[in-house]
């Protein structure tokens, strides 16, 4: 099978970065940058990607987006409050411009993507200077550099779906990095506007993700995070020649300490990928599982493609397999037609499997999705009563599963000072979770062995061993 989804040309690239010397070397380039992100890890990511690419035309990172000569908005439409917040947020910008007129304010992620988006910022929100779509964010020097040059305001939203390849990255935290193994989704849950405005799925070639991953060791990385919509997916479009579970197993034998990745679809969550788990040595304990909801009925509706029973079976093969394996997962309520009995099932489905963690949301109609269109949506009340039950049912349920670390030995990759207590830091363990223990900036990067003593607020308490 010929391989349609082709990687952006070198010649491309090259056109890019003529660019991104260009805006090096103009009088009126902005001397600072903040991005405001919102949103997933693969936004984060892009973000990530924008810094690499303003480092390299000589601007710097503002200390916040008041001191910023130029603020972008990495924005996210998954659901109507993440949208409303960002459009909220850019228009509060409106005033700062007030006190500087240099200001450049730029918009891009899965918002501008959206259907009639780019039109609504052309015509009522005049005040942005630039506005690009995911697909065109490797085109970033060259839309920057068309709005210096001009007193218009430039908006482009292509729908191209590329690969986009060595972009430059400046990550956020030297010990842990995101690498994307593909883009876009094909599954078309009936709720999600993510195929929409992310495009069909592409996976990266294996070659350049073990490249980046051996890269990624040599620099000291101890953590990394393997990114797609639905990572099961890997390699479909490569014509089959390596699937999610042998680019799993070809990156374990690299040595990075610790692998970990989201987000699975479980119907394409395969035994063969159980497997590698289990018998690999740096792929954390760990998985995310959205069951988005314990009805047949409502799970049929939303278009998921396995059964309650079916989702069951693929955790308790993981427990098997991988026995104390951190679990966490996303589940809606409200979804239209959704009926107290289906709601039910999905808190009896939540007793049954115990999460770890688990996102819980309020379904938001995303206009040109199927649901959006389907009758019998919910009214607000009821399903703001039904996520309170859930919540209050989960963290009650969590601090009896989360106790089973009690006891056990845990190794925790130190994020930061933790925001309850200048004396502790905290990070994540193997198991996915949050782990608070005595520490200091020294240990901030590093892998740290501890005890687990105690349950505090959905965190682990631990001592230093
Ligand atoms: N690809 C991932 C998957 O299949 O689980 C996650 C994609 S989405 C960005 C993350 C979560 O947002 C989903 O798992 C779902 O629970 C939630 N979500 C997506 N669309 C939604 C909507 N219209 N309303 C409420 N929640 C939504
Ligand atoms: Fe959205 Fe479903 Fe694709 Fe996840 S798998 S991104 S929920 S369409």
């Amino acid at each position: 099978m010929e391989r349609k989804i082709t990687e952006i040309s070198k010649e491309e690239i090259s056109r890019q970065r003529f660019f991104t010397e260009e805006i090096k070397n103009l009088p009126q380039k902005p001397s600072s940058y903040f991005v405001v992100t919102y949103g997933c890890q693969m936004n984060a990511h892009d973000s990530e990607k924008l810094a690499g690419m303003l480092t390299e035309m000589g601007i710097s990172e503002a200390a916040c987006r008041e001191d910023a000569d130029l603020v972008i908005f990495n924005t996210c439409c998954v659901r109507d409050n993440a949208e409303r917040k960002a459009l909220g947020n850019i228009t509060w910008l409106k005033e700062i411009r007030k006190r500087n007129p240099r200001l450049i304010i730029a918009v891009c992620g899965c918002m501008i993507q959206e259907p009639g988006m780019a039109e609504k910022i052309l015509r009522q929100y005049r005040f942005i200077n630039l506005a690009f779509g995911t697909s065109n964010l490797y085109r970033f020097p060259e839309l920057l550099f068309e709005t210096l040059n001009t007193d218009q305001n430039t908006v482009v939203v292509e729908k191209k779906d590329v690969i986009p390849e060595d972009l430059p990255i400046v990550r956020a935290r030297k010990e842990f990095a995101y690498i994307t193994v593909m883009y876009g989704c094909n599954n078309f849950c009936s709720y999600c506007i993510v195929p929409y405005v992310r495009g069909r799925e592409r996976s990266r070639t294996p070659e350049r993700i073990l490249c980046e991953a051996d890269d990624l060791l040599k620099k000291g990385v101890s953590e990394i995070m393997l990114l797609g919509q639905n990572v099961n997916s890997y390699g479909k479009d490569l014509d089959h020649t390596c699937s999610f579970a042998e680019l799993l197993k070809k990156l374990d034998s690299i040595g990075i300490p610790r692998i970990r990745f989201m987000t699975s679809h479980p119907k394409d969550l395969s035994d063969g990928l159980i497997e590698v788990m289990a018998e690999s040595k740096h792929i954390l304990p760990q998985f995310h599982l959205p069951v988005q909801s314990g009805s047949d009925r409502i799970l049929q509706k939303m278009n998921r493609h396995y059964t309650r029973d079916q989702y069951l079976d693929r955790v308790a093969k993981l427990r098997n397999a991988i026995p104390g394996i951190g679990l966490s997962t996303d589940i809606i309520v409200g979804f239209p037609g959704e009926t107290d009995s289906d709601f039910q099932d999905t808190m009896d489905l939540v007793k049954t499997v115990c999460y770890d963690s688990a996102f819980t949301f309020i379904y938001s109609p995303r206009v040109g999705t199927a649901a959006a269109a389907m009758q019998e949506q919910i009214d607000p009340e009821i399903s703001s009563q039904r996520i309170q039950d859930l919540i209050i049912l989960q963290e009650t349920l969590q601090q009896t599963t989360m106790s089973r670390f009690i006891g056990m030995q845990e190794e925790v990759l130190v994020e930061g000072i933790s925001r309850r207590s200048g004396l502790d830091v905290s990070g994540k363990g193997r198991h996915g979770i949050s782990v608070t223990l005595p520490g200091n900036t020294d240990d901030i990067g590093k892998i740290v062995q501890c005890r687990i003593n105690g349950l505090k607020n959905n965190t682990l308490t631990a001592e230093r061993i």
